[in-house]
């Protein structure tokens, strides 16, 4: 696989792309989408793959390069899949706390056994607009809900989502630890090594 020497971020928030600067080292520069334009695309993909490659394709009409987006949430299996793509506007828009309490409600009365979840990251990176053959990579990372909030750590519904390899909620983690584990950094591994940069 060619390793590009520029490529866009089909993300507005800077957090991302220092973070995936990191991981793909200096042999790519990442710029941002918002160089190119504030408007972002409508999400209306069914899947976060579908999501991904949406943002991606975007992001490569605009800036006429090579660009990468992902997608991310939360699966719950009791729910078929929900929150999935909608996982930051769960409650309407009402931020992580309602977020959180409309998960813990949907699953009242879900005994242990029926409460696995899984986070999930989708990433898609297209070399033009039309590519016929974007690199799609995804990580999950399994676990289960709790039963209340737990730990003050991460952000989005951390708290609710228990690590069992670490006995712990993703909250209860320190971050370093988190990105060792997360579906972010099981998707960013995958790519790396289809980038022939693992
Ligand atoms: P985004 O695609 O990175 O903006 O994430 C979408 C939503 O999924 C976030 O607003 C969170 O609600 C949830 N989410 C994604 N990754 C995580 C995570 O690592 N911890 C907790 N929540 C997450």
């Amino acid at each position: 696989m060619t390793v590009f020497s520029e490529l866009v971020l089909a993300s507005h928030n800077p957090g991302k792309l220092k973070e995936l600067q990191a991981l793909l080292g200096d042999a790519v520069r990442i710029r941002s989408v918002g160089e190119f334009s504030a408007v972002e695309p409508e999400e209306t993909g069914l899947s976060f793959i579908e999501n991904a490659i949406l943002k991606a394709r975007n992001a490569a009409r605009l800036s006429g390069l090579p660009a990468l987006a992902d997608d991310s949430g939360l699966a719950v299996d009791a729910l078929g899949g929900a929150p999935g793509i909608y996982s930051a506007r769960y409650a309407d828009g009402q931020g992580d706390a309602a977020n959180n309490a409309k998960l813990l409600q949907a699953l009242q009365g879900v005994p242990d056994a029926q409460r696995g979840a899984q986070f999930v990251c989708a990433l898609a990176l297209v070399r033009h607009a039309d590519d016929p053959l974007p690199i799609l990579c995804e990580g999950l990372w399994q676990g289960r809900i709790l039963h209340q909030a737990q730990g003050a750590q991460g952000f989005g519904y951390d708290p609710l989502f228990w690590v069992p390899e670490r006995n712990c909620s993703s909250a209860e983690l320190a971050p370093a630890q988190k990105n060792l584990l997360s579906h972010r950094a099981r998707a960013m591994q995958l790519l790396r090594q289809r980038l022939g940069l693992a």
